[in-house]
């Protein structure tokens, strides 16, 4: 018996990049205005690149995107002279418009379909907030790595729910779309697991997914094969059915 939902966010539920990359365009033209040196001596991308660079320094804290980029803009700020730098308010600007996100048109009424019959979690190794996205009444919480300690694939997250869920792996079914963190890394944990590939990617190679989908509505078709309904059905030919519907 299934008895809860886990789902990736990022590139499941909508895409990420263009709203990355619109959250990284705001964030330097803040720092045009009040730190001109730093905007005029780093590009957007290389700015992001400097979150890598204090990724492979500080490995500890490496699954922190948070702390990354604010790391980075410390980075960015001494770099470019400035002695004093507000991190908490630049990298205000980038979080606000990284959750500034699309959903895929079909999210939201699915997630309200399957919150009804399932417990939803969100599961993330990004910092997309569900409460700005609008989404908090569908899941019932959410964990990032940040919460967890560690990225996915790293069981760590997956074992978390399970007892937040106060469910067992098995009961309990993971959606998303990269196939190393989501896929890889849930089945490890004893979860099964849903391969989103909204664009047919071709699968990169390793144990495949329990089942692959295009998008949740395929998601809801497929709980429904998993789990049929299992109200009895009247023999055929008892006189009493009549197969209305
Ligand atoms: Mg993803």
């Amino acid at each position: 018996m299934i008895k809860a939902i886990t789902f990736d966010l990022d590139d499941t539920l909508w895409d990420i990049w263009p709203v990355v990359e619109r959250a990284e365009r705001l964030l330097h033209d803040w720092l045009m205005a009040r730190y001109p040196r730093i905007a005029q001596r780093f590009t957007p991308l290389e700015l992001r690149e400097m979150s890598e660079e204090v990724a492979a320094l500080r490995p500890a804290i490496a699954h922190d995107r948070t702390r990354l980029r604010k790391d980075a803009l410390h980075l960015a700020a001494a770099r470019a002279g400035y002695a004093e730098f507000d991190a908490e308010a630049a990298f205000a600007v980038f979080f606000i418009a990284r959750n500034e996100v699309a959903l895929f048109g079909e999210v939201r009424p699915a997630l309200e379909r399957l919150s009804r019959r399932y417990t939803l979690a969100a599961l993330s190794n990004g910092n997309a907030d569900i409460r700005l996205i609008g989404l908090h009444d569908v899941f019932s919480f959410s964990l990032n790595a940040i919460e967890a300690g560690a990225a996915k694939p790293n069981p760590l997250m997956f074992e978390l729910a399970c007892r937040r869920l106060s469910a067992r792996p098995e009961q309990i079914v993971h959606v998303g779309d990269d196939p190393e963190h989501d896929i890889r890394g849930a089945a490890n944990a004893g979860m099964r697991t849903v391969w989103v590939n909204r664009a047919g990617r071709e699968w990169p190679g390793g144990p495949r997914a329990d089942a692959e989908i295009r998008d949740l509505i395929e998601l809801e078709r497929l709980l429904g094969a998993w789990e049929p309904d299992d109200t009895p059905t009247p023999a055929a030919g008892d006189g009493r059915y009549q197969g209305i519907g």
